[in-house]
């Protein structure tokens, strides 16, 4: 009777890279033949958080994966089934002594089948090697050295892959189909895959950065100007030390400081967030402050579809809504309008829209996601409350209505002023310009003046709640860093 090969297993999830990959270059160099793996589980493309077009975009970064690795003569296996069943026929022709992956901070379901894959390997005496990702830590109670701890990562030099083909296994004996990638190119949404995130970096550093700081709130020059990376960290196509150490070179080079100086702030953001989700993880369920759990809300129907399909006869809302579901992208302020619109505006549970949303978003990261959407409808109990208004936010952003025109194509024929509020044209100006409101687009689902009072009532009086107040000293101790400036969106 032949022995089992002994072998080990990186078993890639939001981590889709080569370069700057620690699991996977430890894996590497462990000694032992190494399986790559990426399983496509059912359960995940059923869950309601995740959208086609995440699945696309991993299909693409496992396609560039292969490319790369074809020099090695390896490649990553794919399978579709759940992680255990697979790692089972793994298992079953081949000694698996070690299974190398990241430690993810996900929604409720992928960490429950991380415990259980790590159940599993227990009772197979299987090593089970997990490792950071882009400097979240597990385990901490408090944020007391959590900058030092996140920098120093970031500066941590860049670790290269280096490998060679005998340092891999391939599946040939291993009783499962692989399955076959097929992406489809989705316009207007951005390709997976490293190189394309370089692409975008690359083009970022060299010249979009210059106008950053004035586009990051302007829904249609955010679109060149910001890094747009966000899909590339998300899925791990780039590792965040990577985007920090090249956005740093490009500075000490002579690229625009105070323009890379924003960007490098919000790659620590990316992991401040992640970090409170890591540490808090009900906040998919609940809000992290436990005092808003007496705030009750009515849930209307006709309010969230009007939302969801971008039908609610405020224009920058509409343009919004109507942008993210086909282009998969928002600009930061246009995130938090929508979800103030939703929660004080609509004043519809958080809860009732924050995983229509995230699945929107190519970007999705449920650590950034859940705390930034909780934030926004005021329920942390320690941010500055802020109820947007979509009239002001849409003379202020997108003043010539070049967005909402672009979006929302009812409006694009009208006067700027009117496109940004259809409302103020008579009823003789909307025959004549084709716009009839409640015909052709439809009439305000609320009035805002009323809806913002109302809001801010409640969630002043909120703020002063006795249960709410101990739950925000609690937040303070435990999600806030030391030296917390007060700044708009942490
Ligand atoms: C309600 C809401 C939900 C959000 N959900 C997500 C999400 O699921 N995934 C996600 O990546 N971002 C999310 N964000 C944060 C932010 O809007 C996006 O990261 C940003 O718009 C991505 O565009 P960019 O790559 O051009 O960003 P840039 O401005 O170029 O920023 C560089 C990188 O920093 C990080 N970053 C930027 N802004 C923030 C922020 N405010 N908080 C944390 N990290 C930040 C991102 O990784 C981003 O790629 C959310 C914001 C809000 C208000």
């Amino acid at each position: 009777m032949h022995s089992k090969k002994e072998i080990n297993v990186f078993w890639f999830k939001r981590d889709l890279r080569l370069l700057d990959n620690e699991g996977l270059q430890d894996a590497i160099n462990s000694g032992l033949p190494l399986l790559l793996l990426y399983v496509m589980e059912p359960s995940l493309e059923k869950n309601p958080h995740y959208h086609k077009r995440h699945h696309n975009f991993i299909a693409q970064s496992l396609i560039a994966l292969n490319k790369e690795l074809k020099q090695f003569n390896t490649q990553v296996y794919v399978y579709k089934d759940e992680v255990i069943s697979v790692l089972e026929r793994i298992a079953a022709s081949m000694n698996i002594n070690a299974l190398f992956s990241m430690q993810e901070t996900g929604i409720d379901a992928t960490y429950m089948r991380d415990k259980v894959v790590k159940k599993w390997c227990v009772s197979q005496r299987i090593v089970c090697k997990e490792y950071i990702n882009n400097g979240v830590t597990r385990g901490i109670s408090n944020r007391n050295n959590w900058r030092k701890t996140w920098t120093s990562y970031m500066m941590q030099p860049i670790r290269s892959f280096e490998a060679t083909p005998a340092c891999f296994t391939t599946a040939k004996n291993i009783n499962l189909t692989q399955e076959v990638l097929e992406p489809k190119k989705l316009d207007g949404i951005q390709a997976g895959g490293t190189k394309t995130g370089l692409a975008y970096l690359d083009s970022f550093l060299k010249q979009r950065h210059k106008k950053y700081q004035q586009s990051i709130s302007k829904p249609e020059a955010a679109r060149t100007h910001c890094g747009r990376v966000s899909p590339y960290i998300a899925w791990g196509n780039l590792s965040v030390r990577y985007v920090w150490q090249r956005a740093k070179q490009a500075k000490a080079q002579g690229a625009c400081g105070f323009q890379l100086n924003a960007f490098t702030s919000r790659l620590r953001w990316q992991a401040h967030f992640i970090q409170k989700f890591e540490m808090e993880a009900r906040m998919e369920f609940e809000s992290v402050n436990i005092g808003f759990r007496q705030l009750k809300k009515e849930v209307n129907t006709e309010y969230i579809n009007a939302w969801k399909t971008g039908t609610t006869g405020y224009p920058l809302v509409d343009a919004s809504m109507r942008c993210v579901v086909k282009t998969g992208y928002l600009n930061f302020r246009m995130r938090a309008l929508v979800v103030s619109f939703f929660t004080h505006h609509l004043w519809q549970p958080w809860q009732m829209g924050v995983v229509f949303l995230g699945k929107q978003f190519l970007d999705f990261e449920p650590g950034i996601h859940y705390p930034q959407f909780q934030m926004q409808a005021g329920e942390t109990g320690i941010n500055m409350l802020r109820i947007y208004n979509p009239t002001k936010n849409a003379l202020e952003h997108d003043k010539e209505g070049a967005f909402i025109r672009k979006w929302v194509p009812e409006l694009a024929k009208l006067p700027t002023p009117f496109v940004l509020e259809p409302w103020s044209m008579t009823a003789i100006e909307q025959e004549a310009y084709g716009c009839v409101l409640g015909k052709d687009y439809p009439n305000t689902i609320v009035a805002t003046k009323e809806t913002y009072n109302h809001a801010s009532n409640i969630l002043w009086h909120m703020k002063r709640n006795p249960n709410v107040r101990i739950e925000s000293k609690r937040i303070l101790a435990m999600h806030t860093l030391p030296d917390r400036e007060n700044i708009m969106d942490r």
